[in-house]
């Protein structure tokens, strides 16, 4: 077998670069640990500016034949690549569980499918994208979507596969080449998927993906003076330093940051309901960036609601994630496990009360947590924590739950539990959030434009707000 090869979970996987349609290796590498028991799955090709400079060459190199293939046969390509995901669903799940240690029961039912759904949907998209011409004392206007030119896109490990992909579909379709660097902790379905675009009949340098630190070649494809889109899914202090660098060459930019996203659950609502909604913020070991991480409940019912959520709560079985039982897996790293405790101790030295949890289970497991007692300007209310830890917070009337749940610098998400229609629509007007839930959560669908206000980004994914992104849209005036 290629010293470039690693098998995990029975598949082969390619550790250096995809550039141009040929796999080239860099002279140093990085190690990639699987969360699950910190065995080593690979060592991967660790980037430098120099493969940066590479990888956007070629999707420049790439950029005129494909922005000018017709429409119709890009979305035939992305299908394929859609076929190709769907023929290699189970090793794709494998990886990305022994990777990211998320659930492989998710990966297989829920994430894989939709990584092929996000090709297919984008490819379907593209063939009704258009607008009305229209007339101006006699003139013609005609509004045409044109793609940018090589886009670079920066992810992260929560989802790694489904958040590249995401952004990977809607700029391919538009006609755009791309270099995806996925982060450092997982880097290995990237590398499948561009075996899968290969076999799909992807042309070389239309989709390359580039492996190593953020600062190192990440930072470089970012400050690249012939980048036409920046796409970046991850922290907010990694979007300011990405902001930075692109501001030399005023590189538009797309940014989906963290969340510190608020469930209130008021008096009049289904209490079952709530409590389920709550204690499914632990998914994912509380590693999503939509997660309803502040819970805050109507007084009156607060000691109900606690006891409802409790009870569901303490049936929840953490383990290994290949288990199909099992209902909430490893966190990522261990750096990642020392964070979350540091978030979790200091809050508990600050006053708050763990009513479960508050502690690091075995290895590297978080036990699911929630805190009490917390103050609105406290930093485990306002900091994103990202693992399985709660908080929760009682309001008096509308006006207080309102301005607990704006109170963060954040806006990506919210769910309301009530069970009255009229208030739903009063509290979700004034709610400063992306995405809005009534009474359920992580209803998502492509078709709806998805981002966060304040801190949590800048722009929007999803059908028509993606092109509009990835493309220079122009508009043509013909005279009679
Ligand atoms: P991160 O910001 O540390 O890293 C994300 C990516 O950026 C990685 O690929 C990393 O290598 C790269 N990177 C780091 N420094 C860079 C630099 N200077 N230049 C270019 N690239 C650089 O984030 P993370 O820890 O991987 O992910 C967790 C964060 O992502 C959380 O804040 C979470 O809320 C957020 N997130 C947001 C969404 C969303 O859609 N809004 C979805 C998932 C995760």
């Amino acid at each position: 077998m290629s010293e470039h090869l690693t098998t995990v979970a029975e598949v082969a996987v390619d550790t250096r670069h995809w550039i141009g349609g040929e796999r080239i290796a860099s002279t140093e590498t990085f190690t990639d640990v699987s969360p699950i028991d910190g065995g080593v799955l690979g060592e991967i090709a660790r980037g430098t500016a120099m493969e940066a400079a590479a990888a956007v060459a070629a999707a420049k190199a790439a950029f005129p034949a494909w922005a000018a293939t017709p429409r119709a046969e890009r979305a035939r390509i992305l299908h394929a690549v859609a076929d190709g995901v769907e023929r290699r669903l189970e090793e794709l799940a494998a990886v990305e569980t022994a990777d990211n240690g998320a659930l492989l029961r998710s990966h297989r039912r829920g994430v894989m499918p939709r990584v092929a759904h996000n090709f297919r949907f984008f490819a379907d998209w593209l063939l009704r994208l258009g607008h009305e011409d229209f007339d101006t004392r006699g003139h013609t206007n005609h509004v045409s979507w044109d793609p940018a030119g090589p886009c670079v896109l920066i992810t992260p490990w929560n989802a790694p596969l489904m958040l590249a992909t995401w952004k990977i579909a809607p700029a391919l379709a538009a006609g755009n080449t791309v270099v995806l660097k996925p982060a450092e902790w997982t880097p290995l379905t990237a590398s499948l998927l561009a075996d899968i675009a290969d076999g799909a009949g992807l042309p070389a340098g239309v989709l390359n993906v580039v492996q190593g630190y953020g600062s190192e070649i990440g930072h470089a494809l970012t400050a690249h003076p012939d980048v036409r889109r920046i796409s970046f899914t991850g922290s907010v202090p990694t979007a300011r330093r990405i902001a930075s660098s692109a501001a030399a060459h005023l590189t538009p930019l797309s940014l989906e940051l963290g969340g510190k996203s608020p469930l209130l659950v008021f008096a009049d609502a289904d209490l079952d309901l709530a409590a389920d909604l709550a204690v499914e913020q632990y998914d994912n070991a509380g590693q999503v960036c939509l997660a309803a991480t502040r819970i805050l409940v109507e007084e009156t019912v607060a000691e109900e609601f606690t006891r409802r959520f409790t009870d569901r709560a303490a049936r929840l079985r953490q383990g290994d994630p290949r288990d199909e039982t099992t209902d909430i897996g490893p966190n990522i790293h261990r750096r990642q496990l020392e964070k979350i405790d540091g978030f979790v101790q200091r809050a508990l030295a600050a006053g708050a009360r763990a009513v479960i949890g508050g502690h690091r289970g075995e290895g590297q497991y978080y036990a699911p947590t929630l805190l009490t007692d917390v103050a609105q300007d406290s930093e485990i209310v306002q900091e994103e924590v990202f693992g399985p830890v709660l908080t929760l917070q009682t309001f008096t009337d509308e006006d207080e739950a309102v301005r607990l749940a704006n109170g963060t610098r954040f806006g990506l998400a919210a769910t309301v539990a009530t069970g009255d229609a009229g208030r739903a629509e009063r509290v979700t007007a004034r709610l400063v959030a992306g995405t809005v839930w009534v009474n359920c959560f992580f209803v998502r669908d492509l078709k709806a434009p998805f981002g966060g206000s304040r801190h949590s980004g800048v722009g929007r994914e999803g059908a028509t707000w993606s092109f509009d992104f990835y493309c220079d849209l122009k508009n043509t005036v013909t005279a009679p």
